[in-house]
């Protein structure tokens, strides 16, 4: 492998349904900036069928170049057709750096390929950098989210790291931006396709997605019991607003986890996070600091909490709320 061979960063854009996922704008306007930092180009890779009529918006959101697999083969996300695809286009193109989200899809591809391509994974970052050798500064927490390791791949090619969704800020999207859309073909082994999907079922959309609320009322182990719950679900309604969660509560069965914030949860950047009866473990603000306004409510003067939050209540969150709701509701 020579390294200087490698050149540019490339994104993989991933899609459900015809839909592109959040993320994938977020890691393009992520390796956009970093592109223009050492003056190379973004590649996004768009997998699936009947989707080329998505790449226009990767370019929007800041890639110079699209490179399109449209076939039945990766009508649905399946492993081995997709890892074919990507591998086939990484040692074809030679990209610096690989971007995949961490979803459930990116988790799945990307310890395969990194495998495939022996050159290692970063899993779960929280921040991307260019270091002054060049090299890709991958940033993410290590030991239980206790410390943030950055790790350097020096000697590997390509870099590649997966990041989760919602971390990396998503660019304003510039429909007057120009690139390139090329479609590419895929030289499939189908002999190595070993799994076939029979049936989809799609689960009934009405959880809520918590990393799109506007104002989040969070609960934590302070919230104590499901009648705390319903205060927070008071304030929640009157605010426009979605319950979210620490651990603590989906750990006690209260709350689902899919309302769960922090490392092992979502990350939420909401313009008002409430934090009520959460402490501020570091595991927990791993997934809401970024909060335009974050308020804290905790009968403890000196919980971590206060120490990131805007505007802090310390007081019984039971007294608070009702309180706080009654004033809203006559407002
Ligand atoms: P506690 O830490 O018990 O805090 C409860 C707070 O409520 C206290 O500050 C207390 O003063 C306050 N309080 C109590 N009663 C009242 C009242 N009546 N009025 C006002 N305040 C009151 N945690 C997450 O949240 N998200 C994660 O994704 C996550 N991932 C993790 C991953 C790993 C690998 C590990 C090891 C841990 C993880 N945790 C996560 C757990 C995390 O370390 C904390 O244990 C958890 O966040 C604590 O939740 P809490 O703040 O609700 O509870």
């Amino acid at each position: 492998m020579n390294k200087a061979d490698y050149k540019g960063i490339m994104v993989f854009a991933e899609q459900r349904d015809g839909v592109v996922q959040n993320v994938a704008f977020e890691l393009i306007s992520k390796a956009r900036e970093l592109a223009d930092s050492i003056n190379e180009q973004v590649t996004a890779v768009l997998l699936g069928e009947g989707i080329k009529g998505l790449a226009n918006d990767l370019i929007a959101y800041g890639a110079d170049k699209v490179l399109v697999a449209d076939c039945p083969e990766l009508k649905d996300y399946i492993t081995e057709p997709y890892a074919q695809a990507i591998y086939h286009l990484i040692t074809e193109r030679k990209p610096e750096i690989v971007l995949v989200g961490a979803t459930t899809i990116g988790r799945d591809l990307g310890p395969r390929l990194s495998a495939r391509l022996v050159c290692g994974l970063t899993a779960d970052c929280t921040s991307l950098e260019i270091g002054e050798d060049r090299n890709l500064q991958m940033t993410r927490p290590a030991f239980g989210g206790n410390l943030m390791a950055t790790i350097v791949s020096k000697e590997h090619r390509p870099q590649m790291s997966t990041v989760r969704p919602g971390v990396m800020r998503m660019a304003a999207k510039d429909t007057n931006r120009k690139g390139e859309v090329e479609e590419v073909t895929i030289p499939f082994d189908k002999s190595k396709f070993a799994v076939k999907l029979v049936k989809k079922e799609i689960e009934a959309k009405n959880k809520v997605d918590i990393t799109e609320a506007n104002v989040l009322i969070s609960g934590g182990r302070g919230v104590g019991s499901k009648d705390g719950f319903e205060k927070l679900e008071a304030l929640a309604l009157c605010m426009d607003a979605e319950v979210s969660s620490s651990r603590a509560m989906v750990d006690a069965g209260l709350i689902g986890h899919e309302r769960q914030v922090g490392q092992t949860g979502k990350t939420v950047r909401p313009d008002i996070y409430m934090a009520c009866g959460i402490s501020g473990a570091i595991q927990h603000l791993a997934g809401m600091e970024d909060s335009d306004y974050i308020i804290a409510i905790n009968k403890d003067k000196y919980a971590p909490i206060f120490q990131v939050a805007d505007l802090g209540l310390v007081g019984d969150l039971h007294k608070i709320l009702p309180l706080l709701t009654a004033k809203i509701q006559k407002a």
